[in-house]
This record gives structure tokens, C-alpha cells and sequence, in this order.
């Protein structure tokens, strides 16, 4: 498929590149949709084996910051930028160059740290441009922001689930102990949950054993633990055709990006198997509303409560779920499409 193809399959408003010899700069802005406002995104570094996997990554990414600041009612747009190179070799220079391209765009585009890209770089290209979120003295570390999301979303899911929102004596297992994974088990242990974790490195299980009274299996026993819920928090696809039939849990509520591997099968077959999938890019929006309020000045106060709609965000798709009969996933784009519609003026002229 041409590029023009690839980006009308799905209406994106524009795909830049920027490219300087000298520095080594390959890097692709990906512009889905600013109905909302700017379009604001991380920049992910990775050493894509061609320009087409780099072109697939930056207009998949992208077009989920569309829906993931819809369906949280943020005045923002999707939007997400890759840089081709081998994240080792990445100087100061190339940020420069890189920032002073995003500082051309005149605000179309917002930037923020992703995969492979740190606070530090993001420092970097403040010095260049104002079009830059996350950084060390605003709204810094997204992540408790975003278990806290995970965890009202979680709540939400239980009251509609089991007419309580109370997790006390629910058995969670918990996938991934990292920055947010962590925070999460934390709320979990605090409201009474009991905790059955895994983890590749074997450091965090033992923290969050010490910390939180957890259990812990091996990372390829955690999706066949017999629990209430299961809390993805690791990698993404982690939901397909291997481990979803070994599933024995009754809802889904995690914070992992891209949980699902074929987005509109698996969530299908979850519901077949009548398994509550709470979408990914709706319970885990904490984070992008924490590094969103940066641009208003950041108070973490107002990050509170905007986080604290996930929980409604939650009962609302639930409810569209169950009225239409469609799959959660599906019940998710129809709640940040109605956003979109309903808004619908574009940021910028074309
Ligand atoms: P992190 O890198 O701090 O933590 C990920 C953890 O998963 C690590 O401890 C790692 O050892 C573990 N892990 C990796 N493979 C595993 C496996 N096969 N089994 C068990 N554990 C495994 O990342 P994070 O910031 O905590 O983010 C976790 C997830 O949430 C990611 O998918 C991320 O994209 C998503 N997310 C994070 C944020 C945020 O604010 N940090 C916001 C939105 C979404």
C-alpha cells in the first residue's frame, strides 16, 4: 500500500519527515487527528529494520493518541513521532535538530518521552522548543498517575461487574511489577486485594512480596492463576490465541499498552468467553492527562480529579457494551468517536 493509501485507510491528517545527513536525523511525526486540539504524543527512538516498519509504527501509534484523549475528554489530538536510529548512539546534537523541526510546526505537535527516549532528552529539547511535555520540574514521573487511573478504572469495572467497587478479598494477578505495575499493587494492597505477581526480573517480585504480603509465580504461570482479575502491566500482546483460552479470571483491567494482539478477534473471543476486557487506551489515560495539564500549568490536584473520570469513562463503555452487544473494545471507539463527532472543528487548517 502507498503511503497515501496507508494514512487514508484511516484518515490521518499529515506525516512529516525530518532528515539531517550530518547528524544522522531520520524522524517521522505522525499527525492523526487534532479535532480535539494539538496533536500531543511521546517520541519512541528504535532502530527500525526499514522506513515502511518505521512508517506502520508511527500511524498506528498515533492514531491511538486520538482515542486515547478522546475518550477521556482531553482538548488534544493524536499524534506520535519515531526516530530511526539505535537509541545507544543518540547525542545532543540530533535532539537539537530534531527539537528545532517540532519548533517549526508551530504547536501542531507536542512531544513527550516514550520507548527509548528519557526525561533527560526530553530536557534537551526544551532548549529548543516549548513544544515539549514531561519534563523533570513540571509534571515529571507518569506513572502514578497512571495506576491511579488503572485502579479507579478497576474499581469501576468491579461495581459493574459484581455490583460493588470494593476490591477488598478480590484475588488480582498482577503482570509486570515496573514503575506502574508497582504503584498499582500498591492501591490494590491498601484496599485489601490480594496479590498473586510475576515479573522477569526477579527483584521487583521480591519488593512487592516484601512490600504488599503478594504471592508470586513464574511469568509464564501469571495467566492461568485462578483470580478475580487480571492486571496486564507489562508488554504489550499479551492477550492473543495462546494465552487467552488458559484465562481464568472474570475481568480484565490493566494498564499495558496494546493488550490485545488483533484488537477486534481477541476482544471478541473475550467476550465470547465472557470475560470483561477493560480497553487499554481508556484506563490507562492517567498518564497522558498528568504530562496533558503540564501545558496549563501543571496541578496535580486538577490531575486528580481528571483522573478520577476514568472510573465514569469505564461505567459509560460498559453500559454501551452491554446495550449495543458489542465487544468492550468496540463500546471504547464509540465513546472517543462520539467525542470526536461531536467537537469536530479541526486545530489547524490544512
Ligand atoms: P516498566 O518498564 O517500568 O515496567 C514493565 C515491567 O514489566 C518491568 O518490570 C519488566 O521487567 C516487566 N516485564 C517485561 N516482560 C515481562 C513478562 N514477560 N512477564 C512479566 N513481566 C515482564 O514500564 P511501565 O512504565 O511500568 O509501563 C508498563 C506498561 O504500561 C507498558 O506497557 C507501558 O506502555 C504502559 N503504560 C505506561 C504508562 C506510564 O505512565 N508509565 C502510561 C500508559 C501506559
Amino acid at each position: 500500500m502507498s503511503i497515501l493509501e496507508q494514512m487514508s485507510s484511516y484518515d490521518y491528517e499529515k506525516l512529516i519527515f525530518l532528515q539531517d545527513k550530518e547528524l544522522g536525523l531520520k524522524a517521522i511525526i505522525s499527525i492523526h487527528d487534532t479535532t480535539l486540539g494539538p496533536a500531543l504524543g511521546g517520541t519512541r527512538m528504535y532502530d527500525y529494520k526499514s522506513e515502511d516498519e518505521a512508517i506502520k509504527d508511527v500511524l498506528r501509534l498515533s492514531r491511538g493518541m486520538t482515542y486515547k484523549a478522546a475518550a477521556v475528554d482531553l482538548e488534544l489530538g493524536g499524534g506520535k513521532a519515531v526516530i530511526i536510529a539505535d537509541p545507544r548512539k543518540k547525542t545532543e546534537k540530533l535532539w537539537r535538530a530534531y527539537a528545532r523541526g517540532i519548533d517549526k510546526l508551530g504547536g501542531y505537535y507536542i512531544t513527550a518521552e516514550d520507548v527509548n527516549t528519557t526525561v533527560d532528552d526530553m530536557e534537551i529539547i526544551s532548549q529548543e522548543t516549548d513544544y515539549v511535555v514531561g519534563l523533570k520540574e513540571k509534571s515529571g514521573d507518569p506513572s502514578p498517575a497512571t495506576a491511579y487511573g488503572t485502579f479507579m478504572g478497576m474499581k469501576a469495572a468491579c461495581k459493574d461487574l459484581w455490583g460493588s467497587k470494593s476490591l477488598k478479598n478480590k484475588i488480582i494477578a498482577v503482570q509486570g511489577l515496573g514503575n506502574v505495575g508497582y504503584y498499582l499493587c500498591k492501591h490494590l494492597y491498601e484496599n485489601g486485594a490480594k496479590l498473586i505477581v510475576a515479573d522477569v526480573n526477579h527483584d521487583k517480585v521480591e519488593r512487592v512480596k516484601k512490600d504488599f504480603f503478594a504471592d508470586s509465580v513464574s511469568e509464564d504461570k501469571i495467566f492461568e492463576v485462578e483470580a478475580d482479575i487480571f492486571a496486564p502491566c507489562a508488554m504489550g500482546a499479551v492477550l492473543n490465541s495462546n494465552t487467552i483460552p488458559k484465562l481464568k479470571v472474570d475481568l480484565i483491567a490493566g494498564a499495558a499498552n496494546n493488550q490485545l494482539e488483533d484488537e477486534s478477534f481477541h476482544s471478541e473471543l473475550l467476550k465470547d468467553m465472557n470475560i470483561m476486557y477493560i480497553p487499554d487506551f481508556v484506563i490507562n489515560a492517567g498518564g497522558l492527562i498528568n504530562v496533558s495539564e503540564e501545558l496549563k500549568g501543571y496541578d496535580y490536584k486538577r490531575v486528580k480529579e481528571k483522573t478520577e473520570k476514568i472510573y465514569d469513562n469505564i461505567l459509560e463503555l460498559l453500559n454501551i457494551s452491554r446495550r449495543e452487544n458489542i465487544s468492550t473494545n468496540e463500546a471504547a471507539y464509540k465513546l472517543a468517536n462520539k467525542r470526536l463527532v461531536n467537537n469536530k472543528k479541526s486545530y489547524i487548517t490544512l
